[in-house]
Order: C-alpha cells, then structure tokens, then sequence
C-alpha cells in the first residue's frame, strides 16, 4: 500500500506564512494499491491538488472516493476535482446517508447554483453514488469495512485491508464519555443507552476495529489542556490517540486533522510531546504528525 497525504488540516483551510510546512488544506488521501489502483479518503480541499497531478499525468480515473461524513472539510474540494469533468472516467463515492440527505445530495446540494456555478449533473464523468452504513465489502481486491464513530452526526471510520496490510483512517472522532455524548444529537440519553446495550463501548469498538493496523490515521485535533474547553465538539487529543494507537497494537500512528489555529511550530511541539510520551510509556509504535505531501509505502 503506499499513502500520500493531499490535506491533513481540520475545519477550515488555513493557507499562510504559519502552516507551510504541515499545509493548510482540508482533509484527502491517495492511496494506491499494488496495480496502481487509486482510492481516495475524503474530499476536503486537499483533492483539487490530486486532482491536478492525476490530470498532468495523463491518468484515465476510475476510482472510488470514501467520505467520512458530510461536514464542510470533507466534501469542500469535490466540485474542484477536474477528474470529475473529464467524460470516460468514472469516480465511485462511498459514505453514509443522513436521515434528512441521502449521500448523492449531500455532495450535490453543495454545487447548487446559489453556491457553485457548475452543477453535480453538468460533470462528464460517470458518477456513482453507494451508501454504506457499519458493513464490510470490496474495492478492488481491498477489503473495507467501516464503523460509525463519535463525532457530531457521527463519522464513518474505515479500515482497509489489502494482501495482509491494513490501514484505517479515522478523520474525526472523540474520545466517548457520557458527558461528550449527550450534547450530541446523535447521542440522546435513551439512544445512547440503547446503544451501548446493542454494540458495547464506543471507545473499546474502536480499538477492536483498529487492532493490529499497520497504519493508524487519527484526530488529534487538540491538545489535553485545550481539549477541557472543547467537550462535545467531537475531536481528541493528542494523548488519546496514542493510547489508541498503543491498545490497538498499531504499527504507526499519524497525528491528522490539525487544528486550524496550529502553526509549523505549533505542531513541531507536539509531535515532539508525543515521541516523549511514546518513550516514558513505553509504547512501540512510530508517531508521524500527518504533513501535505507525506508519503507513506508498507
Ligand atoms: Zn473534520
Ligand atoms: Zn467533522
């Protein structure tokens, strides 16, 4: 599997003379499989970049784009792929419907004239739209399966497995409690309750999904002290993506989704922390802070 990193900025891009080393573009991923087959992770502004580069090499695209869910970060980019206005290609988007918007209006209704000139109908290429709910199916011959996660309307994590190499992406997620819970409208008292009853503990099914993952990508939006102020707001920090990364038994755990306000520094420091308390815990795995442009082959 090799992974190169588009957009890794939470919220809101954030171009300037503080994030050029980390970058200021909103969460996409490439992943490329053994052949060459391309899968993308999430459509924030980091796709237009991909977009472009696949464009200048000329590539005939047929992909498959995994959306975490519907927040602006993550689906902002799409009308700015140009490989989604070439006819002959054929692009796959994958995530959840919402009560209210089922997927393909989650991804049109953004291009409607009041906000886009182009509209979703208008594109040459072939689009498909497949929701998926908590399932496991194929992409090529990768094995993806998917979890909902705590984040408000809920995040899809996904887990992709591919000729005994995992990865698992992991955009937006906080740690679960029941105080962070109940202000989420997807966490109402009774459908928590009845909830944790169905499917165990938000956090522990986590860890059961992520276990043994070559490659962890995961929110670690805030920092421990920051993150008093933030309950609810459906992000981590930094200490608990480790101690994720550490029950799960990952091999390599990626900082991802930066907090919009976060310098070059900013960032430097924590990974700095957490390299520092990977070594006093103990624990075994490699920590990377997720970077625009940073490739990663296993
Ligand atoms: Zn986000
Ligand atoms: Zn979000």
């Amino acid at each position: 599997m090799k992974l190169k990193f588009w957009g890794v900025r939470g919220s809101i891009p954030t171009p300037g003379k503080s994030t050029v080393k980390y970058g200021g573009n909103t969460p996409s991923l490439e992943l490329r499989l053994d052949n060459g087959e391309l899968i993308i992770l999430d459509a924030g502004t980091g796709i237009r970049n991909l977009g472009d580069h696949l464009i200048a090499n000329g590539e005939s695209i047929r992909t498959y784009i995994l959306i975490t869910h519907p927040h602006w970060d993550h689906i902002q980019g799409f009308p700015f792929f140009k490989p989604a206005f070439v006819s002959g290609n054929e692009i796959t988007v994958i995530g959840t419907d919402r009560e209210e918007i089922d997927l393909q209006h989650i991804i049109a209704d953004q291009m409607k004239k009041i906000y886009f000139p182009i509209q979703l109908n208008e594109l040459k290429a072939k689009l498909h739209f497949r929701s998926v709910t908590e399932e496991l199916f194929n992409i090529f011959d990768a094995r993806v399966r998917t979890l909902y996660v705590n984040h408000p309307g809920f995040t899809v994590g996904y887990r992709i497995d591919y000729r005994g190499k995992s990865l698992v992406y992991i955009s937006d997620n906080e740690p679960f409690d029941k105080e962070s819970a109940t202000r989420m409208t997807n966490f109402e008292p009774i459908v928590l309750k009845k909830f944790i009853e169905q499917h165990g503990d938000p956090n522990q099914r986590i860890v059961d999904f992520i276990h043994g993952a070559d490659v962890l990508i995961h929110d670690a939006t805030y920092t421990p002290e920051e993150y008093v102020d933030k309950v609810g707001w459906g992000h981590s920090h930094y200490l608990f993506t480790l101690k994720l990364a550490n029950d799960a038994k990952v091999k390599h755990c990626v900082l991802f989704h930066h907090e919009p306000n976060r310098t070059d520094e900013n960032i430097d420091k924590i990974l700095e922390k957490c390299r520092h308390e990977i070594k006093q815990k103990q624990f075994t795995f490699q920590c990377t802070a997720a970077y625009e442009g940073l490739e990663i082959s296993w």
